[in-house]
């Protein structure tokens, strides 16, 4: 009889046969998308693997085939198993990341739409495309509007007629022409959709620099020869990086390879996707939180069928079913934003390299700050460093003047976080008519509220963490669990009245400013005031020149091209630093780094003052001079040293329970079984732990940790795989994950 495993989206580890009767049997394949009865209900389940075998018993036969032909590729099949053994994850977990999102709510399975078919319960609008044929046209034949239409049209791909009559008054009778000449086809498919489905007008490609020359080059090398290649595209800010990835997509489409590039919040940033459009226009599928789950099947379905060739996406479009992919794009990959916190804990850019290469394909990862992970790698031999050392339009690197905080007194406005120079520096920049930006990474008005009575901070009832204190919305939240409630007048510790507020958060940056610089134009782009299509409203009116100063979190670090922004200024540059994690140090020189990155990219040079209690910190001085390769130099040694990656393989084991003495005493029982491990006896894999995580309690639950580190995977799999199987015998209010390359060490 032929049995079936499928992959459903519950959180066990293996995949369950079922039963496959002879009429679905022919559509029963690896890849297809199964409903299948599971303790009373009916999960939509993805096919792993059919065979023919005597039936277990009690086996129950499958309801339903969804698809003609399978939804999930092979290649992509054979992937999300790499990254199910890879992570210790359920397959079925990791399945689900790869299927549209209407499949998520296993409820409505029978509304599914088919993938292939004419779908059934969604409706897609259908609209008339014209694509260019590969016919030439004879010399002199084609004028005016029908030969800018075709010149369009083979440049750009293949584009709805609705598209070319918002620029060609006469497309509609250009486009008749031009069928009539065979030049031209026309054919009904759905409409673009999303947000970014407007019209853009297309750019002109620039010449590339000497430097951008050389790196498509390269990844254009690998891929007319589909040599596997995996390249670090280490380029200043500013350096173009875009343009390259523009182009490497071109040469990966004559090799009729599929592309898709991942970025780190696709909110924040809108330009980059403009720049993808206004080159591909509607070839590119943009794969955005802010879509519906119908705009999303779309756009999965346009791939899916082969009719898109790129994706671009946030770290979850690595799981896009591009077809014959060829090149993997991850712009930013030092961002933390790459490794999913929640679920499946993968890292899309370590996966990246890994599907790419099962493709024999080539994965770029681009940075102006490079992971340590990335520089490892090319310092093993397993990836190529591209460097582009300049800017683009060779405009200088801007300035950078440390502000030691324990020396410099406050400015005009008597708070010391705005220093005499700092202060010095807007008021110039005003003058000149031109921006700036301010960054501070912490979001709220106080990040805390401490009683002036007996001393004790407010913090969450069910985390241990500081409340941080909102003014606009008058409440106190908690950054961690969203919890939030009014500011009261008393303390809820001793019950005394008088509360202070401490520390300084963006909205009371903005306040400070919007006092001391009465003149100028004040926005802030933080998660309070920005979320999805907000942000890009928000840049849009910086790139508009109807904001003066620009204050936000990390959010203004992100890729920014914005041409007017002269002065950068860093409120502390300590924050960062002082985070209980090895990668402390590293994240605080990418964010310096990056934020001062936004200054001086149009034609008047860029100043950085950066303030500091700590001028001689590494990462604050090294960043302070650009100097990116002695920082990674530096860093790298002291991670040997340390033994923590990536010069190690690490894995962090989370422990967590309502009580807190079962979870320590959960905790204590990985950590035994651990230590009763060949490898761990051995000294091949060193266990730390249990310890209680920084963040102690979130959410009303008390959190443990181990952390295992090796010198090499194979070992440290071994201890995993035992842990793993131990899981499963822990109390059942206990819950135990394993992080795989942890990032997220709170
Ligand atoms: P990065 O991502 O490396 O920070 P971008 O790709 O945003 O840099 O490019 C910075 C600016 O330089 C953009 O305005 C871009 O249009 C411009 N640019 C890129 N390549 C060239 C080139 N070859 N010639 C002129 N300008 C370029
Ligand atoms: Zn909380």
């Amino acid at each position: 009889m032929l049995l079936a495993d499928v992959a459903l989206p519950v959180p066990i580890a293996r995949a369950f046969t079922y039963a496959v009767s002879e009429a679905l049997a022919p559509r029963v394949k690896a890849g297809a998308r199964v409903v299948c009865p599971f303790g009373g209900r009916r999960l939509v389940g993805i096919v792993m693997d059919t065979r023919e075998g005597e039936p277990p018993r009690g086996v129950k036969p499958l309801a339903r085939v969804l698809d003609d032909e399978p939804a999930v590729p092979a290649d992509l099949l054979a992937f999300l198993r790499d990254v199910a053994t890879y992570y210790f994850a359920p397959i079925g977990e990791v399945a689900r990341l790869a299927l549209p999102p209407v499949d998520r709510d296993a409820a409505q399975e029978l509304a599914a739409p088919t993938l292939f078919g004419e779908a059934r319960g969604v409706a897609i609008r259908r609209v008339r495309w014209v694509a260019a044929t590969d016919r030439l046209e004879e010399a002199g034949v084609l004028r005016g509007q029908a030969a800018a239409i075709l010149a369009h049209l083979r440049a750009a791909g293949a584009t709805p007629v609705a598209r070319l009559e918002e620029r060609w008054g006469n497309a509609r009778a250009a486009v008749a022409r031009l069928e009539e000449r065979r030049l031209v086809v026309l054919e009904e498919r759905e409409a673009p959709e999303g947000p970014f489905s407007q019209p853009t007008e297309r750019d002109s490609p620039h010449e590339a620099t000497g430097a951008q020359a050389a790196a498509i080059g390269a990844i254009g090398t690998a891929l007319r020869t589909r040599t596997p290649a995996t390249f670090l595209l280490h380029g200043v800010t500013g350096s173009g990086k875009t343009e390259v990835y523009l182009r490497a997509i071109e040469a990966a489409r004559e090799a009729r390879r599929g592309s898709i590039v991942l970025v780190p919040e696709i909110a924040l940033t809108p330009q980059l996707v403009a720049r993808f459009r206004a080159r591909f226009g509607d070839d590119v599928a943009v794969l955005h939180s802010a879509l519906t789950p119908r705009e999303r099947l779309v756009m999965w379905r346009r791939l899916r069928r082969g009719e898109v060739d790129v994706a671009i996406g946030a770290r979850s479009a690595l799981f896009a079913p591009v077809r014959a992919l060829g090149l993997l794009v991850v712009d930013e990959e030092h961002d933390p934003s790459f490794k999913q916190e929640e679920g499946v804990r993968y890292h899309a850019r370590d996966m990246a390299i890994l599907r790419t290469h099962r493709a024999g394909g080539v994965c770029v990862l681009g940075s102006a700050t490079p992971s340590l992970e990335s520089e490892h790698l090319t310092r093993t031999g397993r990836a190529t460093k591209l460097r582009l050392p300049d800017r683009a339009r060779a405009q200088p690197m801007p300035e950078v003047q440390l502000v030691d905080l324990r020396r410099t007194g406050a400015g005009p406005t008597g708070d010391r976080r705005l220093s005499l120079p700092l202060h010095r520096a807007l008021e110039a920049t005003l003058a000149a008519r031109e921006q700036a930006i301010l960054f501070l990474n912490r979001r709220g008005f106080a990040p805390s509220v401490r009683c002036e009575s007996c001393g004790k901070v407010a913090t969450c009832s069910a985390c241990s963490v500081a409340l941080t204190f909102h003014k606009g919305a008058s409440v106190v939240r908690c950054h961690t669990c969203d919890f939030e409630a009014p500011l009261g007048a008393r303390c809820a510790s001793c019950g005394a009245e008088g509360l202070t507020l401490e520390g300084l958060g963006t909205e009371k940056l903005e306040e400070t400013l919007a006092t001391a610089f009465p003149e100028a134009r004040v926005a802030r782009l933080d998660r309070d005031v920005a979320s999805g299509k907000r942000v890009a409203a928000v840049l849009d009116r910086v790139r508009a020149r109807e904001v003066d100063i620009l204050v936000g979190t990390q959010m203004v670090t992100k890729g920014h091209d914005l041409p007017a922004v002269t002065l950068v200024g860093v409120i502390s540059a300590d924050a960062a630093l002082s985070i209980p994690d090895f990668r402390a140090s590293e994240r605080a020189f990418q964010l310096l780094v990056q934020v001062a990155g936004r200054a001086g990219r149009g034609d008047v040079p860029g100043r950085v003052v950066v303030q500091t209690w700590n001028p001689e910190h590494p990462a604050v001085a090294l960043a302070a001079r650009h100097d990116v390769d002695a920082f990674l130099e530096r860093e790298l040694k002291d991670r040997q040293e340390l033994g923590y990656p990536p010069v190690s393989r690490a894995a962090l084991v989370r422990v967590d329970a309502p009580d807190e003495a079962e979870a320590r005493a959960a905790c204590a029982e990985l950590a035994r079984i651990a230590r009763a491990c060949e490898p761990v006896r051995s000294g091949d894999v060193l266990v730390q732990g249990p310890a209680p995580a920084p963040i102690a309690k979130v959410r009303n639950r008390f959190r443990f940790r181990l952390m295992l580190r090796a010198a090499e995977r194979t070992a440290l799999r071994r201890v995993l795989a035992v842990l793993e199987a131990a899981r499963g015998s822990l109390p059942r209010a206990v819950r135990a994950s394993i992080d795989v390359d942890p990032v997220q060490l709170l």
